[in-house]
C-alpha cells in the first residue's frame, strides 16, 4: 500500500505516526477534516495484522466521524486514532501516557476518547498527558455512558421515518424489532415500551432477552432469522454489515432505523437495494449521533439535559434527509452524505470570507 495516495484518496488533512520503541507504542492519528471544528474520535487499541490494515481502519473511521459530526449540526471535525498491538499483552501506563503526549503535541486539532480496547482507567492515564480528551466517566467529571442519549436519537430518527411514511410519528401499536439488547438496544426498548409499541427483540444473550421480557414485555425472536420476521420497523442495534445482498431480499419491514455503526455492507449498493425494495432507511451515522452529541456537550461543561435537547435535532435532520433524497432521486444514505459535505463546504467558504474581510481590515 502506498501511504500518500491512500491519505489523499479520502481527503485527509493530516496523518500522524507516533512511535516509541521504549514503551512499545505504534500509533496513527488521522485528522480527516477540521473545517467545522477540532477532529474528534476515539482511540482504538487493536491487534492489527499489518500496518496497512491499521492505516486503512484509521483513515476510514476518521472520515466517518467527519460525516457524522457535520450531518448532526456539530462544530466538530472528524478524527480517529489507532494503537497497534494486543492490548492484553502490551498495554501499560507508560505506553498510554506516551500516546497522550502525541495527542497533546497536536495542540487540540485532535480530541481523543474511548473506543475498542481502551478502558476508563486507560483514559485516566492518557489524560495525565493531555487535556484533549472527552467522553470521560462521571466519577472523573465527564459525561458518563452515552448510550441513553444515543438511544434517544435512534428513537427520534425512527419516529421521523414513521412520520415520513405514514404522516404520524406515533409508534403506538407499531411493530418494532430490535436486534441487540445491549446498552443502546435496552434503552431504546424502554422508550418504545413507554409509547406502547409492539416490541420484538433478539439477542445472543439469553439473560438480556429474559430481562427485556420481564421488564418491557418484549416478544423474543430467533437471532438467526430475525431479519425475516414481518414487522413495521427493524432496528439493528448489535453489529455492522447486517444489511447486505444476502439479507435485504428477505427483509419484511417498511423502515430500518437502528444504532449499529456501518449497517450497510456496501454503502452505495445496499442503500439502493433497500430503496428499490421500498424500504425507508434512516442513515445510521445520522440517527446514532447522540453519543457524539453527548461527548461534544462534555467539551463545554456537561449537562445531560442539554445533550438530550441537542439530540432532538436528529428528528428534523432525518426528515430533511428523506426530503432531499426524494428531491434528488437518491438514497437517504447518499442524501445524508451530500448534506454533510454541503455543510462543510458552506462553512469553509464562510471561513474564507471572514479571513478575507479580516485581512482587508488589517490592510486598511
Ligand atoms: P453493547 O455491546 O452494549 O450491546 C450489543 C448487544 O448486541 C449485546 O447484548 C450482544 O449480546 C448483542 N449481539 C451481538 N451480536 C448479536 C447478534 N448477532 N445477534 C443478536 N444480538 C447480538 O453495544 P451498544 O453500546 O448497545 O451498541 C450497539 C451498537 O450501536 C454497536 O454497533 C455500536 O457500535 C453502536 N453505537 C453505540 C453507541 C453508544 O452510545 N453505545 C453510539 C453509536 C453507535
Amino acid at each position: 500500500m502506498s501511504v500518500f495516495p491512500a491519505i489523499q484518496e479520502l481527503g485527509h488533512q493530516q496523518v500522524v505516526f507516533g512511535y516509541d520503541e521504549a514503551v512499545g507504542l505504534r500509533c496513527i492519528i488521522a485528522i480527516h477534516d477540521t473545517t467545522l471544528g477540532p477532529a474528534l474520535g476515539g482511540v482504538r487499541f487493536w491487534p492489527y495484522s499489518s500496518e496497512e490494515e491499521a492505516l486503512t481502519d484509521v483513515l476510514r473511521l476518521s472520515r466517518g466521524m467527519t460525516y457524522k459530526a457535520a450531518v448532526s449540526g456539530l462544530n466538530l471535525g472528524g478524527g480517529k486514532a489507532v494503537i497497534m498491538g494486543d492490548p492484553l499483552r502490551i498495554k501499560s501506563e507508560a505506553l498510554l501516557r506516551r500516546f497522550g503526549q502525541f495527542v497533546e503535541s497536536l495542540g487540540g486539532r485532535y480530541i481523543t476518547a474511548e473506543d475498542m480496547g481502551v478502558s476508563v482507567r486507560d483514559m485516566e492515564y492518557i489524560r495525565m498527558e493531555t487535556s484533549y480528551v472527552t467522553g470521560l466517566p462521571e466519577e472523573l467529571g465527564g459525561s458518563g455512558d452515552p448510550s441513553p442519549v444515543t438511544a434517544y436519537g435512534v428513537y427520534l430518527g425512527m419516529k421521523a421515518a414513521w412520520k415520513k411514511l405514514t404522516g404520524t410519528d406515533s409508534l403506538k401499536g407499531v411493530k418494532v424489532l430490535v436486534q441487540g439488547l445491549g446498552k443502546v438496544g435496552m434503552a431504546l426498548v424502554e422508550r418504545l415500551r413507554a409509547e406502547n409499541a409492539i416490541i420484538y427483540a433478539t439477542d445472543l444473550s439469553a439473560n438480556q432477552l429474559e430481562y427485556a421480557q420481564a421488564q418491557f414485555g418484549i416478544q423474543p425472536v430467533s437471532p438467526d432469522s430475525w431479519f425475516m420476521h414481518p414487522v413495521d420497523i427493524l432496528s439493528p442495534c448489535a453489529r455492522g454489515s447486517i444489511l447486505n445482498s444476502e439479507t435485504i431480499p428477505h427483509l419484511r419491514c417498511a423502515v430500518v432505523a437502528g444504532s449499529a455503526n456501518n449497517q450497510l455492507a456496501d454503502e452505495k449498493a445496499d442503500s439502493y437495494r433497500l430503496a428499490d425494495r421500498g424500504i425507508l432507511y434512516a442513515p445510521d451515522f445520522l440517527i446514532n449521533a447522540g453519543g457524539l452529541i453527548n461527548v461534544y456537550t462534555e467539551l463545554e461543561g456537561y449537562s445531560r439535559k442539554r445533550a438530550l435537547s441537542r439530540t432532538e435535532y436528529i428528528y428534523e435532520a432525518t426528515l430533511r434527509t428523506f426530503s432531499v433524497a426524494e428531491q434528488r432521486g437518491i438514497s437517504p444514505h447518499e442524501a445524508a452524505m451530500q448534506l454533510a459535505e454541503e455543510r462543510i463546504r458552506s462553512i469553509s467558504t464562510l471561513r474564507t470570507r471572514t479571513y478575507q474581510s479580516n485581512l482587508s481590515l488589517s490592510i486598511v
